[in-house]
């Protein structure tokens, strides 16, 4: 059995089954998670005998380390094999004031997002929660402590929500003070609008939600994200207004900028009017463009017009800075080699 499957208090009834203490548990939880032990015989505050029956029914899973390429910029692109030869990516980008580290949740994506090359992968399948949860472990064992990842964002290959039985538990270890205790301020879900999963996540967790919107009215979404059939955007705005938003969290509106589709200062207005009502922010994510897709990135001047029309409405506004672009680590770029 994976014992990166089973959580702390899952281990505690299977030690209890073997007539051990309860506080082993959480010796061999902290091992696997605070220290990233490879073997059982690793655990020294453990007796041999123990090890010996823990190593006979547990093993603990890593994914494999296919390739690692370094950006320009800081930014660097894991490209990992899961048991089964599937592959995904984690990216890792420093900057001044955080360390990112930008998590897939699934092997290719279902959602189908016109604009988006993950998704012409289709899905393979759902990763499992060792599978979420090894990504941050084992980037934090490459890269050592000196740098040390602060945040994480559930933005890298696959829709977080889609696969929500398993990313709960990868981020309920990712929380955990006895596990790899990242901030729940820290950890961001980013989906393109699946409404009852995401009150579902919010029940189980206090992490940030982002969404991503793209698009000011209902046909032009419909046009790029077929995931607007199922539940309209209206539908989708409704239920942001009423979330469950905890502390004093907002919902973050990731809108890729589109030159000539949905970047016009019309969009501007219909975005500033959409966001009423809602605690919101509103991140604005240049196209980064690539030979498969017709799209264009809009200009600078273009983004920063619609940027501050945005911010004079009262509302949050920034733009990202594309990480990564030289090695296919940017945003969309996953799972492309
Ligand atoms: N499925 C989730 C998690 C992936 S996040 C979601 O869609 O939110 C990936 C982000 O990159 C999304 O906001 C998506 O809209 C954006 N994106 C996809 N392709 C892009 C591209 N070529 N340039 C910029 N952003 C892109």
């Amino acid at each position: 059995m994976d014992i990166k499957s089973l959580t702390l208090e899952e281990i505690q009834e299977r030690m209890a089954d073997l007539g051990k203490a309860k506080y082993r548990a959480l010796q061999v939880y902290k091992w696997v998670w605070q220290r990233g032990v490879t073997g059982f015989d690793e655990m020294t505050n453990i007796s041999k005998s123990t090890r010996e029956e823990l190593a006979e029914r547990f093993y603990i899973p890593f994914l494999e380390l296919v390739s690692r390429k370094d950006s320009e910029d800081g930014t660097i692109k894991f490209v990992w094999g899961c048991a089964d030869g599937s592959q995904i990516e984690s990216v890792y980008i420093p900057d001044e004031t955080r360390v990112t580290l930008c998590v897939s949740t699934q092997v290719g994506c279902a959602m189908a997002c016109s604009f988006c090359l993950t998704g012409d992968l289709g899905l393979k399948r759902h990763l499992a929660a060792s599978e979420i949860a090894n990504q941050p472990l084992q980037v934090q064992a490459l890269v050592g402590e000196e740098s040390r990842i602060s945040n994480l964002v559930l933005m890298g290959m696959g829709e977080p929500l889609h696969n929500l039985d398993n990313l709960v538990p990868a981020l309920e270890v990712a929380l955990d003070d006895e596990g790899m205790n990242f901030s729940h301020r820290k950890i961001t879900v980013s989906t393109v609008g699946l409404v009852p999963q995401m009150t579902k996540l919010a029940e189980a967790l206090p992490v940030n939600l982002a969404v991503s919107l793209n698009a000011t009215t209902e046909e032009q979404r419909l046009e790029v994200m077929p995931i607007t059939k199922r539940y309209s955007m209206q539908e989708l705005l409704d239920a942001c207004r009423d979330f469950p938003l905890p502390y004093s969290k907002r919902i973050t509106f990731e809108y890729v900028m589109m030159a000539g589709f949905n970047d016009s200062m019309e969009d501007a207005r219909r975005l500033a009017e959409l966001m009423k009502g809602i605690r919101s922010k509103v991140n604005l994510i240049p196209y980064n463009e690539n030979p498969d897709r017709d799209i264009k990135r809009p200009s600078p001047e273009r983004v920063k017009a619609f940027q501050n029309h945005l911010v004079q409405q009262g509302i949050q506004c920034s733009v990202r800075v594309t990480r990564g672009k030289d090695i296919s680590a940017a945003c969309g770029q996953l799972g492309k080699a």
